[in-house]
């Protein structure tokens, strides 16, 4: 059985070091969480999956890391600086501020149920800066509320280093930043998340086989890669579409709560190369931009066949990496019963996801025979370098086990005094609890086997 509740895991995350409240020895600050030891691996396992998905197995997608900080020109030809806003309202009684589209009931504010509350106005969600040694405190630069702006700044560059023909895509993960009215929902909604997106350029005349194969592949990888079940996962199309999407369709996950987004899959036509491109005009441009007075560089394709120079569309999927972690671990979450009044907390994730690969632990404390081999074998599987290799010298076996079923480490090696006899060692399975006796020669291949299982 998954989490029952978001608070299972809440728990969890802070006992195990997964996650902490931001700021928190100073009582925190809402929308922000810190990574502990296991959240960071479990994070990095996820980006590696997704990066190996788009970018390691394919030809057609290359990668890009660009900065966070970005010159405001470039918000205000996406169009985030006049229209990225939510609707927010304020209860009149108890003062309460609400994003009004995420409210339970919009006639009633959600934390006192008054029916007073106040009409939506346009709240700006981009972080503005002032930067520099001649900043007064005016706005001139902004924290990206995505990472998608600077994908298609980029386009050129990409393109000229390492020409593509169509269809080809640039993938990045990063952090992105926005000014949320309500975060909620642990790290669901947060002020600062990170993104994992790709933005695929296509010819305009099969954006629409591109849009459906992106929602088949990005579903695929949901549960392929993160073993998330799919009848936990579904399509949800937008009913209202941005005035430059021409399709847009939402993977939502069944959260304990009930189903929402976890990652979108839009085609966006050729609004966002359009709208930075320099000579607007030489372009029979589909979607409505804003006029560019501004841009250096234009932001077209020519065709190798027909010489043909226009502008691309955008097939674009953008997933929320801490959504995406979330989820994980929701799923992976199971308390077992095991009779006696015993019970155990498992994380049952998948191995190649797992923040700690194997422990191994010497069954008594500071035996040197025993703390010796114990060490060769963590040597020898840190040279596989398939990621963290724990060595637990505590001497509790029984609570060793239970900390590595709680972050879900797949095996546990024990070194016990049969071992100084016969060079075998106790595997311990993390899912059935299943113990088995393997030479030690023979450790290395059977993790590798249990980790790319
Ligand atoms: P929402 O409707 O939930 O505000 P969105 O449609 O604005 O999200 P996108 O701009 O499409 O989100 O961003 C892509 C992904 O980034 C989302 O599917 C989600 O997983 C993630 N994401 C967006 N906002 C947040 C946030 N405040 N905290 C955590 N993840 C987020």
């Amino acid at each position: 059985m998954p989490a029952k509740t978001v608070n299972d895991i809440v728990a969890l995350c802070k006992r195990r070091g997964f996650i902490f409240t931001g700021s928190e020895i100073y009582g925190g600050l809402g929308g922000a969480y810190d990574y502990g030891p296991y959240g960071v691996e479990l994070m990095k396992n996820i980006r590696n999956a997704w990066w190996n998905a788009m970018i390691y197995s394919r030809d057609d997608i290359e990668g890009l890391d660009a900065a966070l900080i970005s010159n405001r020109l470039l918000w205000k030809y996406s169009g985030h600086e006049a229209g990225f806003s939510d609707p927010l309202v304020e209860c009149k009684k108890c003062g309460a501020r609400m994003r009004q589209d995420k409210m339970r009931d919009p006639s009633k504010c959600d934390n006192c149920g008054s029916t007073e509350i106040t009409e939506p106005r346009a709240y700006q969600l981009m972080m503005g800066l002032s930067i520099g040694a001649t900043a007064d405190g005016a706005i001139n630069a902004y924290l990206r509320p995505e990472t998608a702006t600077t994908t298609y700044t980029n386009f050129k560059n990409v393109l000229d280093a390492k020409p593509h023909k169509l269809p080809f895509g640039i993938a990045q993960i990063g952090k992105a930043f926005r000014n949320e009215i309500s975060p909620r929902g642990f790290v669901f909604r947060m002020r600062e998340f990170e993104q994992a997106e790709m933005q695929y350029f296509v010819n305009p005349s099969d954006d629409e086989k591109f849009h459906k194969m992106w929602m088949e592949t990005r579903m695929a990888w949901w549960v392929n890669a993160l073993g998330i079940p799919a009848e936990k996962l579904r399509f949800l199309p937008h009913e209202k579409l941005a005035h430059y999407a021409k399709a847009a369709v939402d993977i939502e996950y069944a959260f304990p709560d009930g189903f929402d987004e976890v990652e979108g899959i839009h085609n966006r036509q050729d609004f966002d190369l359009g709208s930075h491109t320099k000579a607007q005009s030489e372009f029979k441009i589909n979607a409505n931009v804003l006029e560019n007075r501004d841009s250096t560089t234009k932001l077209s394709y020519s065709d190798p066949q027909t010489g043909e120079n226009f502008i691309p569309y955008v097939i674009e999927t953008a997933m929320g990496a801490n959504r995406a972690m979330l989820a994980v671990m929701i799923e992976a979450y199971n308390e077992e019963d095991l009779g006696d009044g015993k019970s155990r907390v498992v994380l049952k994730l998948k191995p190649k996801l797992s923040p700690v690969k194997a422990a191994v632990i010497p069954l008594a404390r500071n035996v040197p025979e025993l703390l010796n081999i114990s060490n060769n074998i963590v040597g020898d599987l840190r040279k596989l370098g398939i990621g963290r290799i724990e060595l637990e010298n505590s001497g509790n076996i029984g609570k060793n086990y239970r900390r590595h079923d709680e972050i879900g480490t797949p095996v546990c090696i024990t070194v016990d005094h049969q071992t100084l006899e016969d060079n075998t060692v106790t595997l311990r399975y993390r899912d059935t609890m299943a113990q088995e006796r393997v030479a030690i020669a023979d450790v290395p291949k059977r993790i590798l086997e249990i980790v790319n299982e």
